[in-house]
């Protein structure tokens, strides 16, 4: 089947995209930090469903945007649950937003760097690969932990650029988190796109600020049948 770019890559020689919410659904991680992990948390403290999600949100309100929020250790101790392995129990339910595999293998065959940029655990971007194989269609693959700051901060973006060399102008940025995309304009990149339905439960969400796509799938346009 034909398919051609969408404009917005027309100019594009570095394709960035982040992870969950955009390629892998978001569902799973709701599931996990919004479902298991309370209940986990109320049995092992003794306390009430309700009870263990009020401490939890305080918890995340104090911790978002923040490296810490990112890392499956500070939580594990923090909350005294291996977190690990209730992802490893679940892993099952790892899976692609609609059509994004297909535009991985798409966009493969372009004259185009295509990397992961996620501010996932580590552990947890090897045991989406080991499921998904999300690893064979990018060139690259960097998490943000091993940078010692967020995408929401621009020393993460300052330190990313020494080791992955890329033209701002010449460079797409997609994610599903506007503090991401905020940092990344900040930071110099112009073409930024926001995915609006990271999590297929989930209404889709409005892009007030950013270019907003349903889904990366439409970065490409599809000539003729479907897939
Ligand atoms: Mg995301």
């Amino acid at each position: 089947m034909h398919t051609s770019l969408n404009k917005i890559l027309t100019n594009c020689k570095t394709l960035m995209l982040d992870m969950d919410g955009t390629i892998l659904d978001l569902a799973y991680d709701s599931s996990i930090w919004l479902d298991l992990v309370p209940k986990e948390y109320a049995q092992k403290k003794g306390i009430s469903l309700k009870d263990a999600n009020i401490e939890l949100h305080k918890y995340f309100v104090s911790m978002q945007g923040t490296l810490q929020w990112y890392s499956l250790d500070h939580w594990s101790d923090l909350l005294g649950i291996d977190i690990l392995r209730i992802h490893e129990l679940q892993k099952n339910n790892i899976q692609y937003l609609q059509d994004a595999e297909y535009f991985l293998r798409k966009i493969k065959s372009y004259d185009i760097r295509l990397l992961l940029v996620t501010n996932s655990f580590r552990s947890i971007l090897d045991l989406k690969s080991e499921v998904t194989g999300i690893d064979k269609y990018f060139d690259q693959m960097y998490v943000s932990h091993d940078f010692g700051a967020p995408k929401e901060s621009q020393i993460f973006w300052e330190r990313f650029n020494e080791i992955e060399t890329f033209d701002c102008r010449q460079t797409t940025f997609v994610d599903d988190t506007e503090s991401v995309l905020d940092s990344a304009r900040e930071f110099g990149i112009d073409s930024l796109v926001q995915i609006t339905l990271p999590d297929s439960r989930k209404k889709e969400q409005v892009a007030e600020n950013y270019l907003g796509l349903k889904g990366i799938n439409q970065l490409i346009n599809n000539n003729g049948c479907s897939n």
